[in-house]
């Protein structure tokens, strides 16, 4: 491969009453849990995310590996074992070790529930993410799955701090946009054909929240919030398309299921 290619994958599909995504939003909702797979001509295979864990696929294991009643809150009956990133990678012909480096934008337990299944990676993720992830707020605390967090301190992380080009190339840029949570980051790709876009995470959980600011009920500050969603638009206005995570019309126009774009 001589140069830079992305593909998405759908690596926990749920759905549930619109609300808990919007606040006060009427109805239910579908929605993905996007994580994507980029390879680098030189540094091999970047990971973006890591969605559910394997265990909350199983009916008999969610509620213990979640916590109760979190499970059938986030429609996790939709998961089957086939969703999760580790036989998505298997299916694409990726062996879980050639995952060289796996890039959190935070780590809710729908970003980072595959975490243990890369021990030889470098993780990627914002310092101030971490530490939260670690003892997180009251009210936050059932997003931060400690479960997913068990391997952690045998991993290699690579803390970052603010914004930050991964390979000096400006290939793969990182964006730190906190709100949603204190370390949450958007990743830049700048494609050799296609131009630049923006895996924009959960800077926005639909669309319709993000054009009207409408914060989620777990943000964990809304006024950083608000001045992330700011700077996203700004990025979108300078031509950079945005494909927030839990978007199905978003997910629905990245390459999947064996397409690429480059
Ligand atoms: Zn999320």
């Amino acid at each position: 491969m001589t140069k830079l290619t992305m593909t998405a994958m759908n690596v926990g599909p749920l759905g549930g009453a619109k609300n808990l995504l919007v606040a006060f939003a009427p109805g239910n909702v579908e929605t993905p849990t996007t994580s994507a797979i980029v390879e680098h001509p030189k540094h091999g295979i970047v990971l973006w995310d890591t969605g559910v864990n394997d265990a909350v696929a199983d009916p008999e294991r969610a509620d213990d590996y979640w916590g109760s009643g979190l499970p059938a809150a986030f429609g996790a009956e939709r998961l089957k074992r086939e969703d999760i990133v580790d036989a998505q990678l298997k299916k694409l012909g990726i062996s879980l070790g050639d995952v060289r480096y796996v890039v959190y934008s935070h780590l809710h337990l729908d970003h980072a529930g595959g975490m243990s299944y890369f021990p030889d990676a470098v993780h990627v993720v914002q310092r101030d993410e971490v530490r939260y992830a670690m003892w997180p707020d009251a009210w936050t605390r059932p997003m931060y799955c400690q479960n997913d967090f068990r391997d952690i301190r045998k991993l290699n992380f690579l803390e970052i701090d603010g914004d930050f080009d991964l390979f000096g190339d400006g290939s793969l840029k990182l964006v730190k946009a906190p709100g949603h949570s204190p370390g949450q980051q958007v990743l830049v790709v700048d494609l050799p054909n296609r131009g630049r876009i923006c895996l924009a995470a959960d800077t926005g959980h639909q669309r319709d929240g993000f054009e009207n600011m409408v914060p989620m009920p777990w943000d964990w500050s809304i006024s950083a919030m608000s001045m992330t969603r700011m700077r996203m638009k700004q990025l979108e206005r300078s031509g950079v398309p945005l494909f927030f995570c839990h978007d199905m019309d978003d997910f629905s126009k990245l390459p999947q299921s064996g397409q690429f774009w480059d």
